[in-house]
């Protein structure tokens, strides 16, 4: 999500003449996107933060930015707190830059972390940052309107909007006629994007069925669903387009009913079975993947176990794994004790980390002797020689180059696998 919003944060500033460099040193303005949903996130901003200061020294006139969740969590006491930081901007106001840079060229801080109800940056084309030219992301909707007991979320991004569907379409085409072969349609909860304006109605099963008739060769991926909100009419759509990939994200966070309750997720351990074998019925080639959290207040070994019991029930193809990370004001932090010890947090994680690794190389092994269409991306990190890209189900692929380039579709043949990647050779 941070990707795709940095994208609208370099459409806004190109209006007022900048230009995007990978390269701090030879920035006049260096902004910081920022994620608040663990601790351990903010951590690496702030020694982000020290290491850019430094830049900051040398060269007087840059100016440094802190944008997104933990500018809005933190306001300005990041300033405060940053003396080297000139500007902070919440996840709703990046059209507001070009003002605020000048406020902070007028020898003041520029500040605005106000949220909206309405913004969705619609009209704005993005300036793309991705490497390979064959994939994207693009945003559909802004915002979460649940109450995860351990989310900052809700809080840093607002009330949930979703984004007129024909810019989605627009942008998405744009991206097929430029040459892009994925789009990924991203929100917090997508299941419960709804479009409603001047007597049009439309869902996000409809949104992703108009996306996938731009052109049956560009893939079409989304996440994040939300196991209360994945209907079976989405998965009916996504049976009737190839190009919609079989890849489901659909985190569970806890296997216990329990804990699922604290956690205010709103399904039960049994709801989210249900949910799984929806998808294994109506895509039964689908991945699925989830998010965990492991020691979240309360958890008791039995619940823990209930986990790592769900997981290998569902057999996960790839998951997420966090420690639980207290956050400041959240459900969580003010009505519940942060109450396993960090040592048996670590454990727990540890032991959720060993299981995913083995149903991960499961997974790929029951790929192996497959023929599978790959979408390729660019040339493999260990080898010049050979090329990689995704299947459907969002398994990396490697096989060597030959003719083939990025953006091809090409039939693999997989003869082995490694935990993380399958291996393989194009069919003649
Ligand atoms: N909207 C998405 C993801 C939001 S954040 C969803 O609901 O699935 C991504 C993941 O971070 C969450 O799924 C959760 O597993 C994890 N996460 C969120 N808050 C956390 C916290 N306080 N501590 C540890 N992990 C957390
Ligand atoms: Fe956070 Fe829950 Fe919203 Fe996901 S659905 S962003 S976990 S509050």
């Amino acid at each position: 999500m941070n990707v795709a919003d940095s994208e609208v944060v370099a459409a806004v500033l190109r209006q007022c003449n900048y230009q995007h460099t990978e390269h701090p040193e030879e920035a006049d303005l260096i902004l910081v996107n920022t994620c608040s949903v663990r601790e351990h996130a903010e951590q690496r901003v702030r020694t982000r933060l020290r290491e850019l200061g430094k830049i900051k020294q040398k060269h007087g006139q840059v100016k440094l930015g802190v944008i997104g969740c933990m500018a809005e969590r933190l306001k300005g006491k990041l300033l405060e707190e940053e003396p080297m930081v000139d500007l902070v901007v919440g996840p709703d106001a990046y059209r507001l830059l070009p003002d605020l840079l000048e406020e902070v060229d007028g020898g003041g801080k520029g500040i605005n972390t106000l949220l909206s109800t309405v913004e969705t940056y619609a009209d704005i084309d993005p300036v793309r940052m991705d490497k390979n030219h064959v994939t994207s992301f693009i945003s559909v909707m802004r915002g979460c309107n649940n109450h995860c007991a351990y989310c900052v979320v809700p809080s840093t991004r607002g009330r949930e909007r979703s984004r007129d569907p024909e810019t989605v379409i627009g942008e998405a085409r744009t991206l097929f006629d430029q040459g892009y072969r994925e789009v990924t349609l991203l929100g917090q909860n997508v299941n419960s994007y709804r479009w409603n304006a001047n007597g049009e109605k439309v869902s996000f099963e409809e949104l992703l069925g108009r996306v996938a008739r731009i052109d049956p060769m560009l893939r079409v991926r989304f996440t994040t669903s939300h196991p209360r909100d994945l209907s079976d009419d989405l998965l009916k759509q996504m049976a009737l387009f190839p190009n919609i990939c079989r890849a489901i994200h659909l985190p569970v966070q806890s296997g216990s009913t329990r804990m699922l309750r604290k956690m205010k997720r709103r399904y039960t351990r049994e709801d989210y079975m249900d949910r799984v074998e929806a998808i294994r019925t109506y895509l039964p080639d689908a991945s699925i993947s989830s998010d965990i959290i492991a020691g979240f207040c309360g958890e008791t070994e039995e619940d823990h176990r209930q986990t790592l019991s769900l997981m290998e029930w569902a057999g996960f193809d790839f998951s997420f794994m966090f420690k639980y990370s207290e956050r400041p004001d959240t459900f969580a932090a003010t009505h519940y004790p942060d109450d396993v010890p960090e040592a048996v947090k670590t454990r727990r994680l540890n032991e959720i980390i060993g299981l995913q690794t083995r149903l991960s190389r499961e997974s790929k092994e029951k790929a192996v002797g497959n023929i599978l269409e790959v979408l390729v991306e660019g040339t493999s990190k260990k080898s010049e020689e050979h090329l990689f890209g995704r299947t459907s189900q969002n398994m990396v692929a490697v096989f060597p180059r030959g003719d083939h380039r990025p953006g091809d579709y090409v039939q693999v043949n997989i003869t082995a696998c490694t935990p993380a990647t399958l291996i393989g050779h194009p069919v003649p």
